[in-house]
């Protein structure tokens, strides 16, 4: 058994090679309680064995009761040596992003877990409002955090590309993993830079709020993506928790991880007026 009792969600998936890429090297995971997206990098098809030796390997997690972070952050140090493993030409290494939520509970709260690792996202969309609730790991993130450079010009910037952490590097992984308590109606999104780098934020925002089907959104999303260039594999995940019942609550008392790994609930992208 895994996710969290007494939420129900629904989901869809879409993913598309675009309209410049010969391969389409992203995977995604959909299922119960893990929405997934990995973003494969590396020459000759190498990047699509990278994603999807981390999708499959992440999938392991539906096994166990309420994933924690440190299952989470166990996995993935798996999945980043056997991501290295790949074998690709000399001097060329295989990569992936991985970024999605994991459905679990503490103390029978149920809780998104925030996972992320390069430049894939995950969005929360709440109340009308969507935030991007990964930080990316980019080049392009420590120009903006620097004042460098705007949210928008990093869409076009050169380097935009460049990531800075990701699966399949000589490092122990440094995955974000954080919680966010799970409210009813959250809509959460997982998309790779395909779409997000074809698409502005109010865009996106616009498509999910005008869309209640989560299937008819990953496909409108994967669609706008694609007419406006395409020029990356487009992958995109929505998923909506249709139902939250209060449970019986009072699980297990609380566990070794400090509460500040519990992300605030803040203001985002697209507020409705
Ligand atoms: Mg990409």
């Amino acid at each position: 058994m895994s996710g969290a009792e007494g939420v129900v969600l629904a989901w869809g998936a879409a993913t598309h090679r675009g309209a410049r890429r010969p391969l389409n090297e992203d995977r995604y995971l959909a299922t119960s309680s893990l929405f997934l997206v990995a973003d494969g990098m590396g020459g000759h098809e190498a990047g699509e064995v990278a994603s999807a030796t981390a999708v499959d390997l992440l999938e392991g997690l539906g096994l166990l009761g309420a994933v924690r972070r440190g299952d989470v952050a166990q996995v993935l140090a798996v999945a980043n040596e056997r991501v290295r493993a790949i074998a690709t030409q000399p001097g060329r290494g295989a990569g992936t992003t991985v970024s999605g939520v994991v459905l679990t509970e503490r103390d029978g709260v149920p809780q998104w877990l925030v996972v992320n690792l390069g430049d894939s996202r995950t969005y929360l969309m709440s109340r009308g409002r969507l935030e991007q609730v990964s930080v990316d790991h980019s080049e392009v993130q420590e120009m903006v955090d620097a004042g460098m450079i705007t949210r928008s010009e990093a869409m076009t910037h050169p380097r935009r590309h460049v990531v800075t952490r990701a699966l399949g590097s000589p490092e122990a992984p440094r995955p974000d993993l954080w919680y966010v308590p799970v409210e009813s109606h959250d809509r959460v999104l997982v998309c790779s830079d395909g779409l997000t780098s074809e698409l502005a934020d109010e865009r996106v925002a616009l498509v999910l709020r005008e869309t209640p089907d989560p299937q008819d959104a990953a496909d409108r999303l994967v669609a706008e993506a694609l007419a406006a260039g395409g020029r990356d594999n487009i992958t995109v995940v929505v998923v909506d928790a249709v139902a939250l019942s209060q449970g019986p609550g009072g699980g297990p008392p609380g566990d070794d991880e400090a509460d500040e790994d519990t992300r605030p609930r803040a203001a985002g992208v697209g507020a409705g007026r």
